[in-house]
């Protein structure tokens, strides 16, 4: 009962303690922004890997679409898709690169991210260090789409990122996980799935 008996007998405020007040309010403040633009980033991850889904429904036998996003504007800059019936080495990224390679031709790929189905395999990832495309952003692991049966080489997107010295990219996995793994537990059914 002391402290009870201290705060009603002496109402007033210790010195300083407005001063703390404003300051613990600022700290809320900033919490709340914070968790403000996570919100408003997961959205926004969240919308851009939607489009990717949106190209991978082109391909439903191999459903790897990307998009690349200039981060500062949030415009869709290119688009990809895979098409290795054309050509091999045409997977989604690879696509998307090309597309905005074309149209952009000597731009600061710095800029860009990059949302993908599916996590790049090791060609994407190194064209995507070539290019020097900030983040990149996937949804299905390569381990889930070997756990498929898909063929994958495995080498992690964030291996080649690391192994990279001469960038600085960034890979963040599991965004929209559920609904781009969907994608692939839908396409085919053969017991060879080539990306
Ligand atoms: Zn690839």
């Amino acid at each position: 009962m002391l402290s009870q008996g201290f705060i009603t007998k002496n109402p007033s405020r210790p010195a300083g303690y407005f001063n703390v007040r404003k300051q613990v309010k600022n700290l809320q403040a900033d919490y709340e922004q914070e968790w403000m633009n996570m919100i408003s980033n997961k959205q926004a991850d969240e919308y851009y890997m939607q489009q990717a889904i949106e190209m991978a429904r082109k391909a439903p036998d191999f459903p790897f679409g990307a998009v690349i996003v200039r981060r500062t504007t949030g415009e869709i800059i290119a688009k990809g898709v895979n098409r290795s019936s054309e050509n091999p080495i045409f997977h989604g990224e690879i696509d998307a690169i090309n597309s905005c390679a074309a149209v952009n031709p000597s731009i600061d790929w710095s800029e860009f991210d990059l949302y993908t189905t599916a996590e790049p395999c090791p060609m994407c990832q190194s064209a995507i260090e070539w290019a020097g495309i900030s983040t990149i952003y996937y949804g299905t692991s390569i381990p889930y789409l070997q756990s498929l049966g898909w063929w994958q080489i495995g080498i992690r997107a964030e291996e080649v990122s690391r192994r990279t010295p001469f960038r600085q990219s960034t890979v963040i996995a599991g965004i929209l996980e559920l609904e781009c793994n969907a994608l692939f537990e839908a396409a085919g059914t053969g017991s060879t799935r080539l990306k």
